[in-house]
């Protein structure tokens, strides 16, 4: 091994690898270190949708986009919540990310690019995945790395995680890391990149920074804060709790905190219309149920107690409605209410209420009011209201919102260099992927493929453009 590294990848991931690949085409000795016995990060659980303008998928497929439309759209749906600085580097690269992708064999579904329906649509078709989601993206960013390492370029230590970073005369010069052994050894480098993904599965920081208990248990194991904590300790800055969102919610398996997600109820309807009624833990309406936009819905769930709502139906409903849980059928449905913690039934409101922990006394009115108007409007301009909540037994399903992903994250420059909290770029220190924080590329809201693309995207221009070895670096260094 060498004394002294071009570069150490903290984390071979979405990011990270990119970082890699792309620094030892260019002849540095590249040093991944990774906390999982295996690489790929969050690409091996991510839905793994990609957002790219002017892509060749997109010349080919006869759709007309730019870069600058692009960011128009992240900046509507984001209500300009984002970083600007960041977005731009983003979308002007990602066509070329998407480009590289395919290259090396990743291949889109057939009939991609689509606007995307499961967030705040785009303005044209430019949002892709491939078969397996973000599976089909480590098909194609691991051989690539895999090349570089039969040729000597780039290293790889698996289950050896990063617990301190090296500071010498105000810069970075290398990390301290722990093997299986936990025999703690020092590596250098002239440059160090964090690519450790977020903290969405460390529930004290997850809850300390956000403000918000990390309900789900479906972000990446590995996905703990341990690059944060690193980039605090050399003086780096958090930045854009404050633009905490969440998903309209799922069905969890159970009421532990976090917990996995049980059933997902399709509450978009365009694609299933209402038939149910959703109360927050009051017992009170909240929401127009076929309210047309994901984004207000969701910030409507964000407004309620510990980001939970019910699921309320009657019998008529329960035999009538499509199902309302994807990929369910009836009768796992209903098998549900006697076996699942979270599924609640009773011959009257007032004991649902009280057997999923409402308040009865508004769930009643909350019904009663709904059902009277169904011959007129509806208080909150729900359109679709197919039936009343009339006919015993009720049911009650707790859903839950949460987000998957970590909203704050580390400040950085242009050129994704780590900044101290005068601004100042942290000498040697880089920072891409999950770890600046959903809130600078998706501002306080859900914009599509805005997290992997640009984690993919800012690694490879780590790599191809923006990290150097110069010599003057290396004396620097040594
Ligand atoms: C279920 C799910 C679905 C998603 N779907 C989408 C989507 O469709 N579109 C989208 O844009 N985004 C999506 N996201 C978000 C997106 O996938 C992530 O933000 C992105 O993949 C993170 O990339 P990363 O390189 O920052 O982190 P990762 O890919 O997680 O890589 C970080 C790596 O660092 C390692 N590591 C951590 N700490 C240390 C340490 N101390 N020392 C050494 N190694 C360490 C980890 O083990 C990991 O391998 C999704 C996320 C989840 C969880």
């Amino acid at each position: 091994m060498p004394d002294l590294w071009d570069i150490i990848v903290v984390g071979g991931g979405t990011a990270g690898l990119p970082a890699a690949t792309f620094a030892a085409r260019r002849g540095a000795k590249v040093l991944v270190i990774e906390a999982a016995p295996v690489i790929g990060g969050t690409t091996q659980i991510s839905t793994g949708q990609l957002s790219a303008a002017g892509s060749r998928l997109q010349v080919n497929t006869g759709v007309t986009d730019t870069p600058d439309l692009h960011f128009d759209d992240v900046i509507r749906i984001s209500k300009n919540t984002c970083d600007p600085m960041l977005v731009r580097l983003a979308v002007d690269n990602a066509a070329d990310t998407l480009d590289w992708l395919m290259d090396s064999g990743f291949t889109p579904l057939d009939n991609h690019p689509v606007l995307g329906k499961a967030h705040e649509p785009y303005s044209v078709e430019r949002y892709c995945w491939g078969k397996d989601g973000g599976v089909s993206i480590l098909e194609a960013i691991q051989p690539p790395y895999e090349a570089e390492v039969a040729k000597g370029g780039a290293t790889t230590m698996l289950d050896t995680v990063v617990t301190d970073l090296i500071e010498e005369a105000g810069a970075i010069v290398g990390v301290v890391a722990k093997g299986l052994d936990g025999i703690a050894t020092e590596y250098r480098g002239r440059n160090i990149l964090l690519t450790t993904g977020g903290y969405a599965s460390n529930g004290e920081m997850f809850e300390a920074i956000n403000g918000y208990k990390q309900y789900t248990a479906e972000a990446y194991p590995y996905a703990l804060g341990q690059g944060v904590t690193l980039a605090e300790s050399a003086g780096g800055q958090m930045r854009g709790a404050e633009k905490y969102y969440c998903s309209f919610g799922s069905v969890m398996e159970s009421s532990a905190i976090p917990s996995k997600v049980l059933a997902r109820p399709n509450h978009w309807p365009e694609q299933r219309a209402p038939w149910e009624v959703y109360v927050n833990v009051h017992g009170e309406r909240f929401i127009a149920e076929d309210n047309p936009s994901v984004d207000v819905r969701e910030h409507a769930l964000l407004k309620q107690p510990d980001l939970r709502y019910w699921i309320i139906f009657d019998q008529h409903i329960a035999e009538t409605a499509p199902v309302i849980f994807i990929e369910w059928t009836r009768e796992k449905m209903m098998e549900a209410f006697a076996n699942e913690e979270l599924f609640y039934s009773a011959d009257t409101l007032a004991e649902l209420a009280t057997a999923a922990g409402i308040d009865g006394t508004n769930l009643e009115k909350s019904i009663a009011d709904y059902n009277a108007a169904l011959g007129g409007d509806d208080p909150l301009g729900r359109q679709h209201r197919p039936a009343p909540v009339v006919k015993p037994p009720f049911y009650a399903v707790r859903a839950q919102g949460a987000s998957i992903t970590s909203i704050a994250g580390l400040n950085v420059d242009a050129s994704l260099r780590v900044l101290d909290k005068a601004g100042n770029p942290i000498p040697n220190l880089f920072a891409a992927g999950e770890i600046l924080g959903s809130g600078q590329t998706m501002g306080e809201a859900s914009v599509g493929g805005m997290m992997v693309t640009p984690a993919l995207t800012f690694g490879r221009m780590l790599g191809d453009s923006m990290l150097s070895w110069t010599d003057e670096k290396a004396a620097a260094a040594e």
